[in-house]
């Protein structure tokens, strides 16, 4: 199988079966996404959705974030990972977003990564999510599954797997397949014992074409 028909393959089998897929962080706007992917890292979704009511519900907007101490915010993520980065990060942001850019979250990566706690992975994430744009995040679960199936090839990095994936995927299907690729690494693809038995994307993939090789 080609490149081009490995990728083909994939991407048809996900606009089938997962047409609708999105992310599992539960936001209304695209302020309440930006607290919770910066929350996300290191930590699960499901933890950040937890969370994440109680810091909207006291927190409403930018602004109020802005205003702010550390021993207000603290108490309402310390079960998360890294806490004390995390609302560090939160607090700076916020005041970022209202001094520099109007109260309004930034719509482009360069501006984005300038924020406390915003790297490229968030910026991708929010630009892609919020506005469509042809940005691939590549978290552990794109960077794991995109090299298993072979969609990436010796990729070291996320960057790596981010410039290949963008390569190959057409522009108006990027913000989707990140999703794809995350939800087939959470549930079926996932990091230990991948299950291949469950997979429709067998036919395509050269993990498992090498599991049957070796057996
Ligand atoms: S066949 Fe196995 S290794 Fe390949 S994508 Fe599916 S679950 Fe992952």
């Amino acid at each position: 199988m080609t490149q081009k028909e490995r990728y083909a393959f994939i991407l048809k089998y996900f606009e089938e079966h997962a047409p609708n897929a999105e992310t599992e962080l539960i936001y209304d706007n695209p302020y309440q996404l930006l607290v919770a992917v910066i929350l996300s890292a290191q930590c699960t979704d499901k933890r950040v959705n937890m969370t994440t009511p109680a810091i909207f519900a006291q927190y409403p907007d930018v602004y109020a974030l802005s205003k702010a101490t550390f021993d207000d915010l603290f108490p309402l993520i310390r079960s998360i990972s890294y806490p004390n980065n995390k609302t560090r990060h939160l607090i700076g942001m916020a005041e970022m977003v209202v001094a520099d850019f109007n109260g309004e979250i930034p719509a482009t990566v360069p501006e984005l990564i300038k924020l406390p706690g915003v790297g490229r992975k968030t910026a991708n994430v929010i630009t892609s999510v919020v506005h469509q744009q042809p940005n691939m995040a590549v978290d552990t679960h794109v960077f794991r599954v995109s090299a298993r199936i072979g969609l990436t090839v010796n990729a070291t990095t996320p960057l790596q797997t981010e410039l290949q994936l963008l390569k190959h995927i057409p522009k108006d299907k990027v913000h989707i397949a990140h999703h794809w690729l995350i939800l087939h690494g959470r549930y079926i693809c996932v990091a230990r014992s991948p299950k291949c038995g469950e997979c429709g994307l067998r036919p395509a993939c050269k993990y498992y074409a090498k599991l049957v090789k070796a057996s």
